[in-house]
């Protein structure tokens, strides 16, 4: 009896320890795992508190510049990657696909992009109109600027212009953009015109970069033996690439937490939130709420039959990122990493969609504009009828695809979308002293669409790459068959993974 009690007590001090390490491997685990979203999101914590804590010393703007350098270093590094990640994916992942299934995908893709963005306007206009920010007097705002007029017809020409670059290595420095000036016609009485002149502004022509990389992939990918070398090529390249997005990725929470201290620091002061602008503030936060927490998630629910706040879980750093930068083409190769590594979608999905999306996909911009056009009509007391209201969701969804992914692109698109109503541009300065902390919450948002996009054509498209991997027994679905709950994989290896399982079973 007295040995059995022993080897009782013995068994359950066995058990117990094992129960004690189980759960200390399980935090280890847990913590490597999410290291780097817990530091994120530490850093974010840190720095609004950092932020605050430097506020009453009233920096200057030369010492606020030097504190928030670890977060220039940030963008400076991310942008380094952008140009050649946005090249090297869009060609690979063209090229492995032939052009009937690119051809369907890209449709699903545009498909995704055009309701979402849609949807997005649709919701700013009802919220705004709900909630009604604007009481038709200005007197509570700042001083106003002049900002510079562009007529409608020539930014969406510009659009166009800027998808087929004349010479692709300026189309990575520079975009096109209709400038004016005046002709003087001396005949029997002399008239001024002002005409639209050829003009550059500063900055990458992802739109042209885009076209031509899909362009050329789909061409190479089509070109067997003889495309061999170059798919070879951009394959190493991104692979190269994302080797270095992994390295920078350990310096983001630093990078991150600087950039929201310095902004916080140098933000004016919150009283000024009061009043229409702090009204105007909610309505946009309630708005890209509701299309980032409610219907992008039930469309991904509706249409993957997957929990999607386990697969926002999986994005939490690129989310972050986009917080803290707000860019979202900044904050593309995290969002590349943390879809490919952690939600484990296709690659040849994300390299596809995620470029694409970044560059021509933003939902939160697009609510942004047709809120805050609405919003100046009621600061201006002008009533908007049904026309001019159709007018404003088309021009902001076409203002929102001809904003590059840059912190503020929003802010001057936005002339487009006041011109096209009549509503005088010069109010934009109403709402600059809080776009640059609206700008991150739809930058967020805008990251999110697009990676929400990639689940849902990744899912959509099962089929299609299903049949490519029977063709070429590609490597990547094969992991994915492990963890995803829906197949990805042909019904031959399905019964060859059977036959290996019943064989392993019998020895
Ligand atoms: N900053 C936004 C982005 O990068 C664009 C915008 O200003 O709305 O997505």
């Amino acid at each position: 009896m007295q040995r059995f009690r022993e080897g009782v007590h013995i068994r359950t001090m066995k058990a117990k320890r094992k129960v004690e390490e189980v759960s200390k491997e399980d935090v280890q685990a847990f913590l490597k795992k999410n290291a780097f979203v817990l530091f994120t999101v530490g850093a974010v914590v840190v720095g609004v508190a950092l932020g605050f804590a430097l506020r009453p010393y009233k920096m200057t703007y030369r010492e606020v510049k030097y504190f928030s350098f670890p977060g220039e270093l940030l963008m400076r590094m991310l942008q380094m990657l952008v140009l050649p990640l946005l090249v090297s994916s869009l060609i690979t992942g063209m090229a492995a696909l032939d052009s009937k299934a690119s051809g369907k995908m890209g449709m699903r893709a545009v498909i995704y992009y055009m309701s979402t963005t849609f949807i997005a306007v649709f919701v700013g206009i009802i919220i705004v109109l709900i909630i009604h920010p604007g009481k038709g007097s200005k007197e509570e705002f700042g001083k106003q600027q002049k900002i510079e007029q562009v007529s409608p017809a020539d930014a969406f020409l510009d659009l166009i212009r800027n998808m087929f670059p004349p010479n692709l290595v300026q189309a990575c420095t520079q975009q096109f953009k209709t400038k004016y000036g005046k002709r003087v016609e001396v005949m029997e009485s002399t008239r001024e015109e002002v005409i639209p002149v050829p003009g550059q502004v500063n900055g990458v022509n992802a739109l042209g970069l885009v076209v031509f990389s899909m362009c050329f992939g789909l061409i190479i990918g089509n070109m067997k033996e003889q495309g061999q070398v170059l798919r070879d090529f951009f394959d190493s390249l991104n692979e190269a690439i994302m080797r270095l997005v992994a390295i920078i990725m350990w310096y983001c929470p630093i990078g991150i937490l600087f950039l929201i201290a310095g902004k916080i620091v140098e933000m004016d002061d919150l009283t000024q939130m009061g009043g229409q602008l702090g009204m105007y503030t909610i309505t946009v936060i309630i708005g890209l709420l509701i299309h980032g927490v409610l219907i992008l998630p039930t469309l991904y629910f509706v249409i993957t039959r997957q929990n999607p706040f386990i697969f926002i879980a999986g994005l939490l750093q690129a989310l972050v990122t986009a917080l803290g930068t707000s860019s979202s083409s900044a904050t593309l190769p995290v969002t590349f990493k943390c879809l490919e590594e952690n939600n484990k979608i296709d690659k040849r999905i994300t390299r596809f969609v995620l470029p694409v999306g970044a560059t021509i996909n933003m939902d939160g911009t697009a609510l942004y504009e047709a809120l805050a056009a609405i919003f100046i009509a009621q600061v201006n007391n002008m009533e908007m009828n049904f026309g001019q209201i159709l007018t404003i969701s088309i021009t902001a969804t076409a203002a929102s695809i001809g904003a590059a992914g840059i912190p503020q692109a929003g802010l001057v698109t936005m002339v487009i979308v006041l011109t096209s109503v009549g509503l005088p541009t010069d109010d934009i300065t109403l709402i600059i002293a809080v776009d640059w902390f609206l700008d991150r919450l739809r930058t967020t948002t805008n990251v999110l669409g697009d990676s929400i996009g990639a689940g849902i054509v990744e899912f959509l498209s099962r089929q299609e790459l299903r049949s490519k991997d029977v063709e070429m027994g590609n490597s990547v679905l094969e992991e994915k068959e492990r963890k995803k709950p829906y197949k990805l994989i042909s019904q031959d290896s399905d019964l060859e993974n059977d036959k290996r399982a019943h064989s392993e079973s019998h020895m």
